[in-house]
């Protein structure tokens, strides 16, 4: 009788355990926070063409991410990245600076290797337009400013990048924040610089 009842209470346990293990994965998912996803920018590129926004969700990465480019199709788009998974301010600035990189015929341009000068410089440039543009399309803006650069920070620490990067990549956002210039001027000016008009 003992015997069966240690047995039954085994067998319980197991089950028990099973049914958790089954329902970690989704539980844990669910505990993390979730955020509304914002509504994307108007965004065209160099070439007057429309950019589509995509939300991908592969349930992996831990925080928004986007990437720029043209799909098979040759539809300028860009992906959105587990936008769920970081605060609103943070995803409209990387919305902001993924429509940068097509604005100034980033995406149609050979990639400069990863990390170079060109990288960085594209990098700064993207940062620079995404500032502007929150600065002048978003209800108080400069305040989306601030807490989307303290997210970034904070997403590139977890990430691993040295302070020294996210240090300079923070001070540039917050140099661009006090540009007395237009978007339109900016880019008008990046595009020139490149030749692209
Ligand atoms: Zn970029």
């Amino acid at each position: 009788m003992i015997r069966k009842l240690i047995l039954f209470l085994l067998c319980a346990f197991e089950i028990v355990l099973i049914l958790f293990m089954m329902a970690w994965p989704a539980s844990s998912d669910e505990s993390q926070l979730k955020y509304e996803i914002a509504s994307p920018p108007n965004c065209k590129n160099n070439l007057g063409e429309k950019v589509l926004f995509k939300d991908v969700n592969n349930g992996r990465a831990k925080s928004a991410a986007g990437m720029a480019k043209r799909d098979d199709t040759g539809t300028p788009i860009v992906y959105r990245f587990a936008y769920q998974n970081s605060p609103k301010p943070l995803q409209q600035f990387i919305d902001f600076h993924e429509c940068a990189h097509h604005q100034t015929g980033d995406v149609d341009l050979p990639h400069p290797p990863r990390n170079s000068p060109e990288h960085m410089m594209n990098e700064s440039i993207a940062d620079c337009i995404a500032t502007l543009r929150i600065r002048d399309e978003i209800n108080r803006g400069e305040d989306v400013v601030f807490l989307a650069v303290e997210q970034l920070v904070q997403v590139m620490i977890t990430i691993g990048f040295p302070a020294m990067t996210t240090e300079s990549r923070k001070a540039n956002i917050l140099t661009c924040l006090q540009k007395n210039e237009t978007v339109d001027a900016f880019i008008d000016g990046v595009l020139k610089h490149r030749k692209l008009k």
